[in-house]
């Protein structure tokens, strides 16, 4: 017994670190996306936030496939501690620049800086313990929701695990639920909404609190009412403390207030401001803007899809 407690006791920890590193890589847009080809370097050091997470881009070009770039030539700051949105047309690459950041996959031309810092001379642990993704499509364990939200900090005390659910808007549909926090979820568990999945994962991330936060249409299941209200929260804490946050977001209006939208078409950044500002430029934003307002209905939900040239 003496001799199995040593053992036992290490490999818990070990399955603790792999439990959060196996939810990392799910929150990140999910397992077959993950390209193994990604390697540390030998010397490769811990990430150090020295000013607060500014990101650069600089003359990154990237395709999944070889002669079929996706971003080409995108410079681009990303401020720290700002709120940031990338716009665009679908599938101009707006998913691929965070999944880029997140190093799922290494630039084929120019570097990508944290901090001064290329992404390439981190220890890939550190970056992505600095990172909370809220997904298009929030994986869920097949657990309880008290688990399901704790994956965002293990070790996190059942007050904080509430209070997260509480800011995300959630807590009152868990206490609901048959078992309430100990109701399971996930593949046999009980079926819960798409917006109720998206404010589990802004449950976990708020629990998890990291340095650098994405959004990836993170908002897009919930009805407006909810969104606006989601959206309101996490604003608040975002300037509580200060993140660097980005925003991917089809639907314009839950972004307008960002303090820099960069507007992407086909892999290059187009346009860069403020919401007033590229008004005022009457540029391909505007266009997109006009195009969804005309769209909506008096909820402010978009009825019919906005096609920009
Ligand atoms: P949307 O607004 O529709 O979500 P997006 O701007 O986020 O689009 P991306 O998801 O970044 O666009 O995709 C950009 C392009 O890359 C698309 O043509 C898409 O088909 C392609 N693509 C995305 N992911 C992969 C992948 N894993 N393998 C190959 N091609 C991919």
């Amino acid at each position: 017994v003496f001799q199995l407690s040593v053992p036992l006791n290490f490999l818990g920890s070990v399955y603790r670190e792999l439990r959060q590193s196996l939810l990392d890589m799910e929150t990140l847009f999910n397992l077959q996306k993950v390209n193994v080809a990604i390697k540390e370097k030998k010397d490769a050091k811990p990430l150090q936030l020295t000013k607060g997470g500014e990101i650069r881009f600089e003359n990154v070009t990237f395709g999944y496939y070889e002669n079929r770039p996706i971003l080409r030539n995108l410079t681009v700051t990303i401020p720290a501690g700002k709120k940031v949105a990338v716009v665009g047309p679908s599938g101009c690459g707006k998913s691929t620049l965070l999944r880029l950041l997140f190093r799922s996959y290494d630039v084929q031309q120019g570097r990508i800086f944290v901090d001064d810092q290329d992404l390439r001379d981190v220890t890939l642990q550190s970056l992505r313990k600095s990172i909370g993704v809220v997904p298009q499509d929030t994986p869920l364990f097949n657990d309880t929701v008290e688990h399901n939200i704790r994956y965002g900090n293990l070790d996190a005390p059942i007050e904080e695990v509430h209070a997260a659910a509480r800011r995300a808007h959630i807590h009152e549909g868990i206490v609901s639920w048959p078992h309430g926090y100990q109701t399971k979820v996930g593949e046999r568990g009980l079926m819960i909404s798409g917006g109720e999945k998206q404010r589990l994962a802004v449950s976990r991330l708020i629990l998890k609190d990291p340095p650098l936060l994405f959004f990836d249409e993170a908002t897009s299941a919930l009805d407006t009412h909810t969104e606006q209200a989601l959206m309101a929260n996490i604003n608040e804490i975002l300037r509580d403390k200060a993140r660097t946050s980005v925003f991917v977001a089809h639907r314009l209006r839950t972004i307008y207030d960002a303090d820099l939208i960069i507007v992407l078409r086909e892999g290059t950044v187009v346009e860069t401001g403020t919401h007033r500002e590229l008004m005022d430029r009457a540029g391909l934003y505007a266009e997109l803007w006009t195009a969804q307002e005309m769209s909506m209905n008096e909820d402010g939900e978009i009825v019919t899809e906005a096609k920009p040239k």
